[in-house]
């Protein structure tokens, strides 16, 4: 069986708990790691300050920061594209507790950039038999049979497990997917790395998709992306200097896209992400605001996931220096006990 994920990831993250009580309440700013693919880009900027000139990098993997924490159920992505992945296909939860795996893998894409004529391959053409599908991957005629489509910054994909996909070259994509690292390849554009027809044949749905992602607003400041019964993926966008609470009652990841904040004590800008469980951050957003895409588990909405703070309770909370409305000219410094307005 494959995995895309291999060893020689490289630590590129500080880990930094702002708070972790008992492994209940739970913020942790994650650790990053870089994986090398031949796929993979050098010059990561500003996701990644990391630059291996031969070692270009196709993935960062964002961890728990607590090596012995509990295994996550989603795991968060980021993909750097210089030539196309593989064609691939993902097992769901059936198939892949049938060969001792514990989930499936269904994945969702948000496109962060993109490079012009940039493509994605989503399903095939028209329907193939099994038969039919071991010849165009014995053949490799699966190349032509596959539909590839333009993508362009801010769309987003939903990749149901089962659907036959590849990513082409040009891109960079936040991906959130249920933690599971089992693809099976039908086509490696010549990289020569082992193809797994059998499996992908007894998983692959050979035929088109009708998968049409539209995102939907929620309030003002939440887009929908896409939601199914494994997580929901989000984009948060908030205003200059303003204050929200981010209610994480589940396994909740957070990744900054732009701008930058101040999340508890903790100064995050682009390419951090946060992980969170059964607890809540105080977001307060920097000068040019901030853009954010946040998944959790459970399917369904969670409604209270992002509320903006009253300003009474902006000055009492926070521990830091935090610019107050109608004082222009003054600089606050915010205790829990007391405020103090300096000229
Ligand atoms: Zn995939």
């Amino acid at each position: 069986m494959a995995a895309d994920a291999d060893d020689s990831s490289a630590d590129v993250g500080i880990i930094f708990a702002i708070e972790h009580e008992a492994g209940f309440l739970t913020i942790e700013h994650a650790h990053a790691h870089a994986l090398p693919k031949p796929w993979g880009i050098v010059d990561l900027r500003p996701w990644s300050k990391i630059r291996q000139e031969d070692h270009p990098i196709g993935e960062i993997w964002y961890e728990r920061a607590d090596a012995n924490a509990s295994n996550s159920s989603l795991l968060l992505k980021l993909l750097f594209t210089n030539q196309p992945l593989s064609i691939q296909v993902h097992p769901g939860d059936a198939y892949a507790r049938s060969i001792g795996l514990p989930r499936g893998k269904s994945e969702a894409w948000y496109i962060l950039r993109a490079a012009p004529e940039s493509k994605i391959a989503l399903g095939l053409k028209g329907p193939l038999t099994s038969q039919q599908l071991r010849e165009a991957i014995d053949t490799g005629s699966i190349l032509d049979l596959v539909r590839w489509q333009s993508v362009s910054p801010g769309d987003s994909i939903f990749v149901p497990a089962g659907t036959i996909h590849s990513i082409g070259a040009g891109l960079v994509i936040a991906e959130i997917q249920q933690r599971n690292d089992a693809t099976f390849r039908l086509f490696d554009f010549g990289r020569q790395r082992e193809l797994h027809r059998e499996r992908a044949i007894a998983v692959a749905a050979a035929g088109p998709v009708g998968i049409a992602v539209s995102p939907s607003q929620l309030t003002e400041q939440r887009t929908l992306l896409t939601a199914n019964e494994h997580f929901v993926f989000e984009k948060i966008d908030l205003p200059p200097n303003t204050a929200w609470n981010l209610e994480a009652e589940r396994e909740t990841w957070f990744l900054i896209v732009d701008g930058t904040a101040r999340i508890g004590s903790l100064d995050v800008t682009i390419g951090d992400v946060m992980f969170m469980q059964a607890d809540r951050a105080d977001i307060q957003s920097g000068s040019i605001g901030l853009v954010g895409l946040v998944a959790y588990t459970g399917g369904d909405l969670a409604p209270q996931l992002l509320e903006r703070r009253e300003q009474r309770d902006l000055i009492n909370a926070g521990p830091q220096g935090i610019p107050v409305a109608g004082f222009p000219q003054a600089k606050a410094i915010a205790t829990n006990e007391s405020l103090d307005i300096i000229k």
